[in-house]
């Protein structure tokens, strides 16, 4: 996938400094680098917490979490230390645009980290890379030492007078440890396994002090936010949808990437025209619109706002926002089991519904996809994953379950047309789908 793409309908925020060698610190400078530290540190915690509030930015890992909103929850007083942690454990399948702002734009996170820090009192933050991406922990870490040897981390910032410490920390390759409570487990050196919450990390988080975790996209859009205003950022988008997305688009299109669009764009015309259309002159079957734990989307429903409100409402969600768009040689049954098989390997086992709910799913579709399912597969499949949803202690069960809720509500009579051991009628795809479907 050709990752620096561009189209004239981009509007390039978070993406501005990407080719432009931003990872080097004095070129960081030359393109306003640093810049929104030194005006947080003039605003102060409340007026930070404003600016973001009024930006709309919510949540680029995939909740929508409004980030204002999420800062002010941090107590002004605690007797713990705070923390401010960005989570770059990006992990969903057909997601691939943290790693771009880790290469590009290193300093970028840097600096979101530290307007964060400032909002909520944190004196420390921690960067946490994904352990696939250790190429880009390496660039991230020579960013940290460059900022500390230029004196912009450490002791009383650009002479605020207050002192923040940050440190990057790598992942071990566990999906599950996106999740935050889970990242925070993982980070104090345990299991990665989540927290059972009530307290949430904004109270109760790493170390047992208030945490703010952010996604690295959200923190490299707060210095933008920072400089030009809340106001302007939230225009950029829809009503309650502040700024642009990093939307990844994969899947058989002429020109996949990674394209930055105003929350709001329109999914049909992202695929048709933003990504050039369908490759090889093929015909959509279906369209992932927020990584693989969303619910598919058929042809006649992508004519949608990409932003998490519209989305909700087309019956799917904004999610991660990898677009994986699927042609028609795609077999939605091996699909499913794609997908299956990725939940039931991530899976931590801890609640039952997840752990033995993934491995039927998996075991189900191994043996549907392979010719032989029965009938009653196809419901029993569906009333798996309805009993999975919910009743699980992190969004993992649910992120398992509704995807396969959805291909068979959409897709039944793929799923009938593999019965009686008939061979797959539709696997033409010359590409493996794992091609298609990686993390
Ligand atoms: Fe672990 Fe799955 Fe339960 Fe999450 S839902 S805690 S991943 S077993």
């Amino acid at each position: 996938m050709a990752y620096l793409v561009s189209h004239p309908d981009e509007v390039k925020v978070v993406s501005k400094r990407f080719g432009m060698g931003a990872a080097n610190l004095d070129r960081y400078l030359e393109l306003d680098g640093y810049k929104a530290v030194q005006k947080a540190i003039a605003m102060g915690p409340d007026a930070i917490i404003n600016e973001v509030k009024a930006s709309n930015l919510r949540g680029r890992g995939g909740a929508g979490f409004p980030t204002g909103l999420k800062w002010s929850f941090v107590p002004k007083q605690s007797a713990k230390p705070k923390y401010v942690l960005c989570n770059g454990d990006e992990s969903e399948p057909g997601t691939c645009k943290d790693r771009l702002i880790f290469e590009h734009d290193p300093h970028a996170v840097i600096e979101g980290v530290m307007i964060a820090a400032l909002a909520v009192g944190a004196k420390s933050g921690y960067i946490y890379v994904r352990g696939e991406y250790r190429y880009l922990l390496e660039i991230m870490e020579k960013a940290v030492a460059d900022a500390y040897a230029r004196g912009f981390i450490g002791k009383n910032i650009f002479g605020s007078g207050v002192d923040l410490e940050i440190f990057t920390h790598s992942g071990a390759g566990a999906y599950e440890v996106g999740e935050e409570s889970a990242l925070m487990e993982s980070l104090e050196g345990k299991r990665g396994i989540p927290r059972i919450r009530p307290p949430f990390p904004a109270v109760v988080g790493l170390w047992g002090g208030p945490t703010v975790i952010n996604n690295a996209e959200t923190l490299a859009s707060v210095p933008h936010i920072i400089l030009g205003g809340g106001e302007w950022f939230a225009n950029l988008g829809t009503p309650r949808n502040g700024g642009t997305r990093l939307f990844c688009m994969s899947g058989e299109l002429e020109k996949p990437g990674v394209y930055e669009l105003p929350m709001g764009y329109n999914l049909k015309k992202m695929i048709y025209d933003v990504s050039g259309g369908m490759a090889k002159g093929r015909n959509l079957k279906g369209v992932v619109p927020g990584g693989s734990s969303v619910q598919i989307l058929k042809p006649d429903e992508i004519d949608v706002a990409m932003d998490f409100d519209s989305m909700m409402k087309a019956g799917s969600m904004l999610g991660s926002g990898g677009v994986i768009v699927l042609d028609d040689q795609m077999c939605i049954v091996r699909f499913a089991l794609r997908v299956a098989k990725f939940y039931q390997h991530e899976s931590c086992g801890w609640c039952i519904p997840c752990r033995e709910g993934t491995d039927w799913m998996k075991k189900t579709l191994t043996r549907f996809h392979a010719g032989g399912g029965v009938a009653k597969d196809i419901d029993n499949l569906k009333y798996l994953a309805e009993n999975m949803l919910g009743r699980t202690f992190c969004p993992l069960g649910d992120a398992a379950a509704m995807p396969i809720i959805s291909y068979i509500q959409k897709f039944r009579k793929e799923f009938e047309d593999h019965l009686d051991g008939k061979p797959c009628p539709y696997e033409k795809a010359a590409e493996p789908m794992e091609a298609v479907v990686s993390g």
